[in-house]
């Protein structure tokens, strides 16, 4: 028997301000955009907005529904929307934030497990990694060079053979 261990690193930034200019246009757009959210049943409304290897910019927020299970997140919603506008761009840096009427809004979010095996998916496709800018509606902001960082030992194409 052995152990073996799994390590993760990322970036923490006291705050957006500390981020490149286009970083920041990033985390305040997403930020901006969360109220847009139709989240009436969890008041918790998230936003993501993904910056495209061509520069343009594409968002998502999540979608709830009377009948819970069809909801979707909105980093889904966002990579469902890439797919279908630019089929073929890889996302080069996304940032993901959220608001919420039950808590404080401050702590950096991380996305749910099925959205870590969307992502993860998504970046396999191209060659090349993905970004995540993860904050709150203020304070810090988390930098993950790859979802995949934050799914170690996900499950991927080749498992299937693919
Ligand atoms: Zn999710």
């Amino acid at each position: 028997m052995e152990t073996r261990k799994i390590n993760t690193s990322f970036k923490v930034y006291a705050d957006a301000s500390a981020l490149t200019d286009a970083d920041i246009d990033l985390v305040v757009r997403a930020r901006e955009l969360s109220a847009t959210a139709y989240a009436p049943y969890s008041g918790f409304r998230v936003c993501a907005v993904a910056r495209m290897q061509d520069d343009k910019l594409v968002m998502g927020t999540n979608q709830e529904n009377a009948s819970y299970p069809i909801g979707i997140c909105a980093e889904r919603v966002l990579l469902a929307a890439v797919s279908s506008i630019s089929p073929g761009l890889p996302i080069e840096t996304m940032a993901i934030t959220y608001q919420s009427d039950a808590v404080d809004s401050s702590e950096p979010i991380a996305p749910c497990g099925m959205c870590r095996q969307a992502l993860v998916e998504f970046e396999s496709r191209f060659k090349q990694s993905m970004r995540l800018l993860l904050t709150g509606s203020s304070g810090e902001v988390f930098e993950f060079e790859s979802p995949a960082d934050l799914l170690p030992m996900a499950f991927k194409h080749y498992h299937l053979g693919k």
